[in-house]
């Protein structure tokens, strides 16, 4: 829209403050204008009539609350549901919503693409172009919200309307609920290389004025990036998630490159100064079961042994193939095993069902359609090893 114009998307409640506080205007402007735009939905000026007209006026000027353009929309014959939304610079990034019988997911995505290379990931081989901007990120909440509350909201992917899910947590949208009742940060991207923009955009989704979710159903999703897991401890300590999936070091840094920088030991060190002295949280380790490369019985022993001093919960996550891929799904006796000799040691663990297979939405697989800047994906086109 106007080129140089300010997104209100961008905006948390204490920059909006400052935003208004500079124009002359009330402190309480941005708490209306929030409750306007996400609570209401109401994204045109001319609409939010308890603003003075000259307000509206002044904010149609100076202002805009441009939201990226749906590309498609996908239903899963489960119930979940993936968008593909085009970004002002033309990239796309995904957005997934996974709907249960007590509560609505969605997964955001927090870059155009990963610069991190873990090697199962389907992003990862996609490349990285940038980060996402706090509007970015949170019009993916508004997005999935306004969509699914509406009572056009399914669409396949040829956009045909359909009838509305049955059994899913989208049906209580009449009885008043939000659609949305969590978000993870577990789509496309690293969002602590994010930090400033994730940790804005995260307090939006929980502010009373935004979407008023709790620190407990917004959860971070990281590869184990330690300082920014410090920082965000001390500047907005929501539900920790860390993509594990090794037990020992020289797997992991095959799995996950990022632990040669940052290993088990000091990422187990720093997971605990995360949950604090009172253990009150857990946080979640993410295991993908990748046959026979960490899904033996001794590889959970080990698993069990390095997770006893932190308060975990671990998810074991049956691996979603994709294209060139040279992993392969652990058979489901060997998942359940797994699970079990982690239970057996205590450790509360569950085996994540898979959701949206069907639309490749299901952990791991989202791609988007975006510029690679780092050449990565042309390189992995061209490599053949084990870890490839
Ligand atoms: S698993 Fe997460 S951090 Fe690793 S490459 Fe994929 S998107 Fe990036």
């Amino acid at each position: 829209m106007q080129g140089t114009s300010i997104n209100l998307l961008s905006l948390d409640r204490s920059a909006m403050e400052n935003y208004f506080l500079d124009m002359g205007e009330k402190r309480f402007r941005a708490k209306q204008l929030l409750q306007w735009i996400y609570q209401r939905k109401v994204t045109r000026f001319p609409d939010m009539t308890d603003l003075s007209k000259h307000l509206r006026q002044t904010l149609q000027q100076n202002t805009n609350l441009d939201l990226p353009e749906i590309v498609s929309q996908q239903r899963s014959t489960d119930g979940t549901f993936k968008w593909l939304l085009r970004l002002k610079d033309g990239n796309c990034i995904e957005t997934v919503y996974i709907p249960e019988s007590e509560r609505g997911t969605l997964c955001v995505s927090s870059q155009v693409g990963c610069s991190l290379n873990c090697t199962f990931c389907s992003t990862a081989r996609q490349g990285f172009n940038r980060n996402l901007e706090v509007d970015e990120i949170i019009a993916q909440v508004w997005i999935a919200n306004s969509v699914l509350e509406s009572p056009k909201q399914e669409s396949n992917e040829s956009g045909s309307i359909e009838k509305k899910p049955e059994n899913c947590f989208v049906s209580n949208v009449e009885n008043q609920r939000r659609p949305v009742t969590n978000v993870v940060m577990m789509g496309m991207g690293e969002p602590l290389l994010n930090f400033d923009n994730v940790v804005s955009a995260m307090r939006l989704i929980m502010d009373d004025y935004s979407f008023g979710l709790s620190r407990r159903k917004v959860t971070l999703s990281t590869a184990g990036m330690i300082p920014a897991m410090d920082q965000l401890r001390q500047q907005c300590p929501v539900s920790l998630a860390v993509s594990l999936h090794a037990p020992d070091n020289a797997l992991r840094d095959k799995l996950v490159p990022l632990n040669k920088k940052y290993p088990i030991g000091p990422l187990l060190d720093c997971c605990r100064r995360y949950v604090g002295e009172n253990n009150r949280r857990r946080v979640t380790f993410e295991y993908v079961m990748l046959k026979d490369i960490n899904d033996s019985p001794e590889q959970a022993r080990m698993l069990a042994r390095i997770l006893r001093q932190v308060p975990a919960k671990v998810n074991l996550i049956p691996f979603n193939p994709f294209p060139q891929t040279r992993f392969e799904r652990s058979e489901a006796e060997t998942i359940d095993r797994f699970r079990d000799i982690l239970l057996a040691k205590n450790i509360f663990t569950v085996t994540r069902t898979t959701r949206g297979d069907d639309i490749d939405a299901a952990c791991g697989q989202l791609v988007g359609d975006f510029v690679d800047r780092t050449s990565r994906s042309k390189r992995m086109q061209q490599q053949t090893g084990v870890f490839s």
